[in-house]
């Protein structure tokens, strides 16, 4: 194992324990629940925008492997105060990472989460990693519609 891995490994590993962001999201304006049943994760995770498409809130419960959950709370931290188009473009860009099984490297944009680029390699964990950003995104899909 590389330095850089044994990092990420750390990262993941501290987000799990102590994940950020989890709260009740009930009484946020957009909820989404997101299944993964291959592995059992499961997350609901709700936002609310400001009058400038900017997510002011966001909160997420659910239960699920480390990496599901470690990567909902890297994310949580990330989108803080994100508008909507920027978090739309990382959520491209992250799953752009996982489903090039990891030869598209991370870009700046995607700060911690670039932790999860060694994910990549195993088909399986990558629904675990994407779960909470692909409830963000229905999240903010719906945001957009409303
Ligand atoms: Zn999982």
């Amino acid at each position: 194992m590389s330095d850089l891995e044994g990092l990420y490994r750390e990262l993941i590993m501290d987000h799990s324990r102590d994940p950020y962001g989890k709260g009740d999201p009930s009484a946020l304006a957009h909820t989404h629940h997101e299944l993964n049943p291959s592995c059992g994760d499961e997350i609901t995770l709700g936002v609310t925008l400001d009058d400038a498409g900017r997510i002011a809130s966001l909160a997420w419960d659910g239960q699920g492997c480390s990496i599901s959950m470690a990567s909902a709370s890297v994310m949580s931290e990330l989108m803080e105060h994100a508008d909507r188009d920027t978090a739309l473009a990382r959520i491209g860009e992250f799953r752009e990472m996982l489903r090039s099984r990891g030869a598209v490297e991370p870009t700046e944009e995607l700060g911690d989460a670039a932790a999860f680029q060694g994910v990549a390699k195993y088909v399986m964990r990558i629904k675990c990693a994407m779960l909470g950003w692909v409830a963000l995104e229905a999240c903010l899909r719906e945001s957009q519609a409303a």
